[in-house]
């Protein structure tokens, strides 16, 4: 169908996850909590008759409450997480000039594509888990044992995502500590707007409401994940404050903003310039990489979307139809919402300071690797069917 033109993976498997949030909603036992991803905001209301780009965040947040979620959270939180994370990594490499490009790890289409692509360049995406990853790992080890009092295998975690991918990211048994998965399930943005009319909740009318604290805090920074170049752009933001030690004045690198498939931008970062590549499709994902095989590629930072023009067009989210005029406005609503806020930069924004300051510790420091880190599988030979050395991923080398 329609959707194989935008995701990538997963499209022709797509499985219904409604009965499983009802159900566990249903648990009395259970602190059932929600994370709604970047992208979903400036998309739901299109199933309600809105025009696409227009902002149903307060609504959307109304209708989740009404629905029965117990803490109504942000992936947007877990946005600005992984930049303290990606941008402290990103400039551990730069130091050591070792495993560049960092390639971005958010996106679980391209994940994919790069395990079973490029098996011998797995040392270089970033080894940040991505932002629905992050934010289960945190409410699971952080807010249900030291806010709730829960124990992380009594919390459930629901993401809505305009992705479908995400549903096969959330079953890798490697994120997750021990047999407790960071994240439970995964429903679309069209699944949502399913549950909505299911409940009989008429979202245009609702009074707004504002997330939970503290998970549901977030810079504008973290709306832009749902665009292309806009992880990039908010690694950038944060990554030029902490080597120069001066104010970034104008945080808008236009350069890498827009629909175009491979964006590039030169950013002088005091005296190094600082190469980077945005870059959405997976058929433009192979352009960049293989001169990244070959050793041409002059980049320091890639950032990769699978989904054309990034997770705003994503295979969960309403249709498009192939009408990227949608697709843009749907971007431009994300950069309202960005604009309008007083806090641009991820690393200002204060819940994120008093996780670090009360559980984490330092970004890339010990507590950060084993919550919010993961590694990579050659899964270049599981499809080498006469292999029979070969019939399961290997572990990649740990760089
Ligand atoms: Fe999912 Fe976004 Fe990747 Fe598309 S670009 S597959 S929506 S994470």
């Amino acid at each position: 169908g329609q959707c194989i033109s935008v995701c990538p993976t997963g499209a022709l498997t797509e499985v219904n996850n409604i009965p499983l949030v009802w159900d566990a909603l249903s648990q009395n036992e259970k602190t059932v909590v929600v994370q709604v991803a970047p992208a979903v905001r400036v998309a739901i209301g299109e199933e309600f008759g809105l025009e696409p780009g227009d902002i149903s965040t307060g609504k959307m947040v109304a209708a989740l409450r009404s629905i029965g979620f117990k803490h109504v959270f942000d992936t947007n939180f877990a946005a600005d997480l992984t930049i303290l994370e990606e941008a402290s990594e990103f400039l551990h490499r730069l130091k050591e000039n070792h495993n560049l490009p960092i390639l971005t790890s958010c996106c679980p289409a391209w994940i994919n594509f790069v395990e079973n692509n490029y098996p011998q360049l797995l040392n270089l995406p970033s080894s940040c888990k991505s932002p629905q990853e992050m934010f289960g790992a945190i409410a699971k080890n952080y807010f249900g044992p030291n806010v709730m009092n829960v124990d992380p295998k009594d919390m459930y975690v629901v993401s809505v995502m305009p992705c479908v991918a995400k549903k096969y990211e959330c079953s890798r048994s490697e994120l997750g500590q021990g047999e407790v998965l960071d994240v439970d399930v995964a429903i679309t943005t069209r699944e949502l707007a399913k549950m909505i009319k299911e409940s009989g909740i008429d979202l245009l009318n609702l009074e707004e409401e504002c997330f939970d604290s503290p998970l549901g805090e977030s810079t504008g920074s973290a709306d832009i994940f749902g665009a292309t170049g806009g992880v990039l752009e908010a690694a950038l933001r944060t990554a030029y404050e902490w080597v120069t030690n001066k104010e970034l004045t104008d945080v808008n690198f236009t350069q890498v903003r827009g629909l175009e498939g491979i964006k590039e931008a030169s950013i002088d970062v005091d005296g190094t310039i600082v190469n980077v590549c945005a870059v959405s499709s997976l058929g433009n994902a192979r352009k960049v990489m293989d001169d990244v095989a070959k050793g041409n590629s002059k980049y320091h930072i890639i950032e990769i979307m699978a989904c054309p023009g990034g997770c705003v067009a994503g295979g969960g989210q309403p249709y498009h139809h192939g009408d990227y005029d949608v697709v843009k406005k749907r971007a431009k609503g994300l950069y309202n919402i960005d604009s309008s806020k007083k806090l641009r930069k991820s690393h200002e924004n204060p819940s994120i300071i008093t996780l670090y300051d009360t559980f984490l510790g330092k970004p890339y420091g010990d507590s950060a690797h084993k919550y919010l880190h993961t590694h990579y599988f050659d899964k270049s030979c599981v499809y080498e069917k006469n292999n029979s050395k070969c019939s399961s991923p290997k572990e990649a080398d740990a760089t």
